[in-house]
Formats: structure tokens, C-alpha cells, sequence
């Protein structure tokens, strides 16, 4: 290592694809990434205006990319047009994900694909689509996947979402198992509580909201910047040696 260690978390010159970028956490990631120096495509099946409006604020580079993840057919295009707006991907995150609260009795096929599809079979997809043109190109890479706690427990009425996050924790670690090798990192991040669109449904049962705050060693929900330097860091140089590993950033709520 030469100059400064602050320089190995640098994103300048780097481009980062954030799948989900038009709110909650894939937006607080688009952010920091630009604000670490990278530029920004963002994928969402809505407008990203107030993602692009604050990263313009920063003086960032963002672009959009609008293509519903529910749908595999869509991954050419995502690389095509994220490629075509400033050259290589170099940073993979596979942010998007739905949730669907259900008691297990009663949850339909229907439901349950499609939590499995966006959470599950798109990251798989898009991490091998890059990862390809990584493993040709020589030049490695950094893909991080958003897990979850319920990478790490069931849950309560969210089994397709458990199954789907515990699977993004496997994932992590197989595909870091094959590819480390051509300087490709693949790692996660697991959120803990979070007050965003995910949650709103937790937030608004008081009992619930209760049940959780209270169980949390920070004593507060947790923000999209509370995830920003996980984020930078796994995208960054950093990160070099650090392979298939899931970081939990959740206000200890993995400790109790
Ligand atoms: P959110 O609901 O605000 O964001 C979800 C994002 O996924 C949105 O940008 C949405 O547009 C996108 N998305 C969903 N389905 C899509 C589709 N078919 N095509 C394109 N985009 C699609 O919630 P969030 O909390 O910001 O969630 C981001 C990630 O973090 C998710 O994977 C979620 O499971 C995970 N997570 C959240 C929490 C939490 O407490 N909020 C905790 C653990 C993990």
C-alpha cells in the first residue's frame, strides 16, 4: 500500500449499478456511491427523479435505468444501457427486493414466486451476467447483495421473504467460492430494522413497532445512510479480502 489508506475507499472512476435506486436504502446507497466519486446507474421499475435530484445536488453522475425485476428477460438490456452511459460496471448491487406478510398456511403460489423471482432469481442472474464480463475482462469486481435478519431467522408471516434472504446469504458465499479467484468480491450486506417503504407496514402495528424498538441495542430504526459506509466500503478497495462474507448492519440486534 502506497499513499494514503483514506484513498483505498475511494470510488472515483468507478461505476456502480444499484438495483432499486429510486427510494429507501438503494437510494441512500446511489448516494454515498456518488458522494464516494462513483457514478451512478440506478435500475427501478419507476422514475428516479428524487434520487437523481439529490445526487445532482452533490454534483454526482446518475442515470436511470427503468426495467421491472420481476422479469429475467430485462438483464441484456439493464448492461446494455448501463454500459452505454459510461463504459464498465464495476460494482454490482443487487438492492431490489419485495416483501409479502402472509401466515404460512395460507400463502399462494402466486405470492410465493414472485418474492422468490425479484429477491432471489434476479440476483442470481444479474451476478452471473456480470460477473461474466468480468471473468473475461480480467479486471474483477465487487457485487453486494441486501440480505436480511431473516438471512439469519425465520421471521414472523414472511416465509417466501426468509427463504428468499436466507438463499441471498448462500448465494453470497457459493458465488464467492468460484470467482474470488479472478478478483471478484462478493459480499452482503444484511440491514437490520429500517425505516423505510419495507417496513411501513411493521411500523404502523403499534405493538409491533414496540415489540421491535425495544429490541434493538441501538434504540432507534435504522436510516438508508445508517447503511452508506458498509455500502462504500464493500465497493471499495478496502473491501480487497474480504469474500463472501455478510455484514449485518442492524444496530446489534444479531447480538441479543
Ligand atoms: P423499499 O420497499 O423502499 O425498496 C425496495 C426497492 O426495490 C424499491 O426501489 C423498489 O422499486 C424495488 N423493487 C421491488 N420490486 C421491483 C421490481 N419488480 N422491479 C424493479 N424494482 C423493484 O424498501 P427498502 O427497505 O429500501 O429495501 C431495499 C432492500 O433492503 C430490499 O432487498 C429489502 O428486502 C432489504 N431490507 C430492508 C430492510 C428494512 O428494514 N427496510 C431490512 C432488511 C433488508
Amino acid at each position: 500500500m502506497t499513499g494514503n489508506y483514506m484513498d483505498m475507499f475511494s470510488l472515483k472512476g468507478k461505476t456502480a449499478l444499484v438495483t432499486g435506486a429510486n427510494t429507501g436504502l438503494g437510494q441512500g446507497i446511489c448516494l454515498a456511491y456518488a458522494q464516494a466519486g462513483a457514478n451512478v446507474v440506478g435500475v427501478a421499475r419507476r422514475s428516479c427523479r428524487e434520487t437523481a435530484e439529490k445526487i445532482e445536488a452533490v454534483s454526482g453522475h446518475f442515470t436511470e435505468v427503468i426495467a421491472d425485476l420481476s422479469d429475467l428477460s430485462v438483464i441484456p438490456r439493464i448492461a446494455a444501457e448501463a454500459n452505454a452511459a459510461y463504459g464498465r460496471v464495476d460494482i454490482l448491487v443487487n438492492n431490489a427486493g419485495i416483501i409479502k406478510r402472509c401466515d404460512a398456511v395460507d400463502v399462494t403460489i402466486e405470492d410465493w414466486d414472485s418474492v422468490i423471482e425479484v429477491n432471489q432469481r434476479m440476483v442470481f442472474f444479474l451476478c452471473q451476467a456480470f460477473a461474466k464480463g468480468w471473468i473475461q475482462d480480467n479486471k474483477g469486481g465487487k457485487i453486494i447483495n441486501i440480505a436480511s435478519m431473516l438471512s439469519f431467522q425465520g421471521g414472523i408471516r414472511v416465509p417466501s421473504y426468509a427463504a428468499s434472504k436466507s438463499a441471498v446469504m448462500g448465494l453470497t458465499r457459493a458465488l464467492a467460492n468460484e470467482w474470488s479467484k479472478y478478483n471478484i468480491n462478493v459480499n452482503a450486506i444484511a440491514p437490520g430494522y429500517m425505516a423505510t417503504n419495507n417496513t411501513a407496514n411493521l411500523r404502523s402495528d403499534e405493538q409491533r413497532e414496540e415489540e421491535i424498538l425495544s429490541r434493538i441495542p441501538a434504540g432507534r430504526w435504522g436510516t438508508p445512510e445508517d447503511i452508506a459506509g458498509a455500502a462504500i466500503f464493500l465497493a471499495s478497495e478496502a473491501s480487497s479480502y474480504i469474500n463472501g462474507f455478510t455484514l449485518a448492519v442492524d444496530g446489534g440486534w444479531l447480538a441479543r
